[in-house]
């Protein structure tokens, strides 16, 4: 804290996050837990009251002065995030619950409507679940068969392995901007354009990418791209799906119900238009408008400043980290976002979280829902740390002294 880059004034941007001016016990609160999800600015928090204070009504349908100012803010909303992303078109920004839930749109769609015996489904050995399981289910509807690409030693993706499996048969190469576990940042738009000249579709994960730089869908090319609003200063239960319009159209709906349908009759139902034919019933309401909040207040930074202070704080944290006996960083990638996954030589990384805990300081331990990239690395899991712009390096120093206790518990 007190620390004041020429454009990111991180004394009144930690004014911002309420929740990060506490004690933990004795200790002041360090939150370095930002991968699982990140903190939300007051404005955000009163985003949701405001609304179920003031406009609480259902949108879409009412015919009322509560219903049309609900409307107006949640499709407000769905256009702040279409120009959050460079969209085409707002109606290409489905709400879903999340990135778990976008995957799992766009995996049982293409089962129903492309896949087929045979087909390769590409992903990574740095995914998250929620990019392997959907496409395994896929897998067992559709016949097709899922293949990965190979990580490399430093964290990095073996490019030489994906150039060979690429292929054909492949029909949907899906994977991760930023690994929420290693930090590693792929090259997303080369991966992608080779995919596209085999004719695949692609799918990218940007749920660790959207709240560290900015996200240029038309730019990195990919048929679908998914994300949570809560990794980028938004709720929890709300997230995005975007596709392009005519990946999205030839998509089966998710969900049958309210709101997705043109006309309904007992013999045969016609579905709506896009957005609305993969948001069935009630959305989201309160965290949909509040997810557009969310992206004023980013918009409301240096984003270069941004970028810039978190270089720093990877840049620390790796020293720190690199320069404590026994620990070894997994994942040293040559471009990375703010995460330092680690593992000690004598303690297991749960017992570390624990006793962080103890001054105050939120760590992710364990797979981080990566189980098949633990494997590979033959570890248990790691400690994490995940930085966000809130983030200071007095807190990182903090953390230092504190971790040299701990370790020193546990040798
Ligand atoms: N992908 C990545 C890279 C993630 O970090 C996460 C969340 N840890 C997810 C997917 C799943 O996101 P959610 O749980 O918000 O659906």
């Amino acid at each position: 804290m007190g620390e004041q880059t020429q454009t990111l004034d991180l004394v009144s941007i930690r004014n911002d996050f309420p929740i990060l001016n506490q004690k933990i016990g004795k200790h002041p609160l360090i939150y370095f837990d930002n991968g699982a999800t990140t903190q939300k600015p007051l404005s955000v928090i009163q985003s949701i009251e405001n609304y179920y204070k003031t406009f609480n009504a259902n949108i879409h349908r009412g015919a009322h002065f509560l219903a049309d100012k609900g409307t107006t803010a949640f499709e407000g909303s769905r256009e702040k995030l279409k120009n959050f992303i460079n969209a085409e078109t707002a109606e290409q920004v489905i709400f879903t619950k999340g990135t778990t839930e976008s995957f799992n749109i766009v995996a049982s769609g293409l089962a129903k409507s492309y896949l087929k015996a045979g087909d390769e489904i590409l992903i990574t050995g740095m995914e998250h679940h929620a990019n392997i399981v959907p496409w395994q289910m896929a897998c067992e509807t559709s016949g097709a068969i899922l293949k990965v690409i190979p990580v490399l030693e430093n964290g990095e993706l073996d490019m030489e392995s994906a150039e060979k499996l690429l292929s054909e048969k492949t029909k949907v190469l899906s994977f991760v901007y930023v690994s929420n576990s290693l930090g590693t940042i792929n090259p997303a738009k080369e991966l992608i354009q080779k995919a596209q000249k085999l004719g695949a579709l692609t799918m990218l994960d940007c749920a660790q990418a959207v709240g560290h730089f900015a996200v240029d869908v038309q730019d990195l090319g990919a048929d679908f791209i998914a994300f949570s609003g809560h990794k980028m200063f938004g709720p929890t239960g709300i997230g995005i799906l975007y596709g392009k319009k005519n990946q999205l159209e030839n998509l089966p709906p998710f969900q049958g119900g309210g709101e997705m349908i043109k006309e309904v009759t007992f013999e045969k139902t016609t579905y709506n238009e896009l957005p609305f034919k993969f948001e069935a019933g009630t959305p989201n309401i309160a965290d949909g408008i509040a997810l557009g909040t969310a992206v004023d207040y980013i918009q409301s930074l240096d984003r270069q400043a941004v970028e810039a202070h978190e270089l720093e704080l990877l840049q620390l944290a790796t020293n720190i980290i690199e320069n404590k006996a026994g620990l070894r960083i997994i994942g040293t990638a040559t471009h990375k976002s703010s995460v330092v996954s680690f593992v000690s030589d004598h303690a297991h990384p749960s017992d570390l979280g624990t006793l962080l805990d103890q001054y105050g300081i939120a760590v992710r331990t364990g797979h981080h829902c990566c189980q098949p990239l633990m494997r590979r690395f033959e570890i248990p899991g790691t400690v994490r740390i995940s930085l966000s712009f809130y983030n200071t390096k007095e807190e990182l120093n903090a953390f230092s002294g504190h971790l040299d206790k701990v370790l020193g518990m546990l040798s």
